[in-house]
């Protein structure tokens, strides 16, 4: 049984307590491993051995940071198959998924900001008398923060720029998912990576995470996570004035105009509804429709939502696979009871399948489910639930579209679809959201700001808002003679 350490100054090493934390595979309800329970003790001193390294790895180059980041790509690229049978393993998603999306994209972050930096022009601003130059200096230490629905991806999209800028790192992933983080690790040690650089403490949120947000020497919070979680950190972290990212929960709307190409769509919002079993931040959970091609587009959702193959993760043909736990499997069927208590019909899905190789195994999986007949109001339809369940909704008029869009807590991502892309572009720009995609979804340029709005969030990462972030700048003015 594989036991998970911290990684503290470039050595894996026992929480202080010397307690565990179960690791399981929700795919099969498995005993995986051990994950070290951490507390204020583990943060500290993983603090120490940020702080000591801080004062080397700040003084490097630009470009000696840039190739480090290369390095890692490399090195992760090498791995790169261990990377997604890991994530699988610890995710209960697809392999095909954790190939393609996680262990590509945790690749290319690096990647990425390797090339976007280097690529980056001194900032100036010329005046008659003076000139202004923008020096950009590292943070210092920095605590990240992540989820456990795309654990590698989310956590190096938040290392990549913080390296690349010159600070070091308290990384805390989610507790349920912590095997990529620490495959990462030891990935960093094989490549002899400087020690302190980069730390993990690994364990519970309020008791491993918590001392991140309160520690005076951390000095930016970047947290990807719940809506819930992130009032907490932005209550522990502002009066301390850290910087803080604040990447938040979502409840996103899938439209679709009566001129939309209906075949395309119903793939496209398939697809939006029930990647990673719905547990994406930028899912389609709400299914609005004109009432002019409602039951044409919705005979053909249906067909393509009865069409994804759902099994065993480790299946090269499986689409959908469980959730992430039983616990979260609990939580989202309560949305399915809901939603019957609230009106609504349950047109497909809505039970816990038999999975072919697997029966009898405790797997946390739900059928993709779609509803039917609910106000657009009501609780299903406006709480995140984070699953595989999408709600469908049916409107008269764009405005009244637009108006239905916009009307929950959440603004972090949406789609439309529609064959006019002008008219296309016009509505995404009545939408309060972050994000939002004409005719496709999850089409992702990293140079783009990617955040949200409302209850989704407060900043931006992606390109220049993530090296934003991780620095700090000093405008230098010189008077001219
Ligand atoms: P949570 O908010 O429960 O947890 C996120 C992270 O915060 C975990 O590492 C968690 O640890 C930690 N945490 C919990 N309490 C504290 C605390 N008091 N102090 C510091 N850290 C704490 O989110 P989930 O892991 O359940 O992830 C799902 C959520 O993430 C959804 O709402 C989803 O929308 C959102 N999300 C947002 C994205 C975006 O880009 N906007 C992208 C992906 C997901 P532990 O797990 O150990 O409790």
């Amino acid at each position: 049984m594989e036991e998970i350490k911290n990684f503290i100054n470039g050595e894996f090493q026992n929480s202080s307590s010397g307690e565990y934390i179960d690791n399981i595979n929700p795919a099969t309800g498995e005993l995986i491993g051990k994950i070290a329970s951490s507390n204020s003790i583990d943060v500290q001193n993983a603090v120490e051995a940020a702080n000591m390294a801080f004062t080397s790895w700040s003084a490097l180059t630009l470009e000696q940071r840039i190739i480090w980041l290369d390095k890692i790509a490399d090195a992760l690229e090498a791995k790169k198959e261990l990377v997604a049978q890991t994530e699988s393993k610890d995710t209960g998603k697809p392999i095909s998924l954790a190939r393609r999306v996680d262990a590509s994209r945790s690749i290319s972050n690096f990647r990425f900001f390797a090339q976007f930096t280097s690529q980056q022009n001194p900032m100036e601003f010329e005046m008659e008398d003076a000139m202004n130059y923008v020096h950009r200096k590292p943070v210092g230490v920095v605590g990240l923060i992540t989820p456990w629905n795309l654990p590698l991806y989310l956590l190096t999209w938040k290392i990549a720029p913080a390296l690349v800028m010159g600070n070091t790192i308290i990384a805390k992933p989610s507790e349920l998912t912590p095997l990529t983080a620490n495959l990462f690790a030891s990935i960093l040690q094989d490549i002899d990576f400087p020690k302190g650089v980069f730390n993990i403490v690994h364990g519970l949120g309020p008791s491993a995470g918590q001392p991140i947000l309160e520690h005076p020497k951390i000095k930016a919070i970047s947290f990807t996570g719940g809506t819930q979680t992130g009032r907490i950190v932005a209550k522990t972290a502002a009066p301390l004035f850290k910087k803080l990212s604040l990447e938040l929960g979502g409840k996103n709307a899938t439209v679709i105009l009566a001129d939309a190409d209906l075949h395309a769509a119903a793939k496209g919002a398939a697809r939006a509804g029930f990647t990673n079993s719905g547990q994406v931040c930028l899912c389609g959970s709400r299914i609005l429709v004109d009432a002019s091609i409602a039951q044409q587009f919705t005979e053909l959702f249906l067909t393509e939502v009865r069409g994804m193959k759902q099994g065993n993760p480790l299946n090269e043909a499986t689409e959908i696979g469980s959730l992430i736990s039983i616990q979260h499997l609990e939580k989202v069927e309560s949305y399915v009871k809901l939603a019957k208590q609230e009106g609504g019909t349950i047109l497909t899905g809505g039970n816990r399948p038999t999975i072919s190789g697997l029966e009898g195994s405790k797997g946390a999986y739900l059928e993709p489910t779609v509803i039917g007949g609910l106000d657009i109001n009501s609780r299903t339809a406006t709480e995140e639930i984070f699953g595989p369940v999408v709600t469908l909704h049916i409107f008269e008029n764009e405005e009244q579209a637009i108006e239905m869009t916009n009307s929950t807590e959440y603004g972090l991502a949406g789609s439309v679809w529609t064959t006019n892309l002008e008219r296309g572009r016009k509505f995404s720009e009545q939408i309060e959201t972050g994000i939002m995609w004409v005719n496709t979804w999850l089409h992702r340029d990293l140079r783009t700001p990617f955040g949200g709005v409302k209850n989704s969030g407060v900043g931006r990462e992606g390109g220049q808002w993530s090296l934003s972030f991780f620095s700090e700048m000093t405008n230098i003015c010189v008077k001219l003679d």
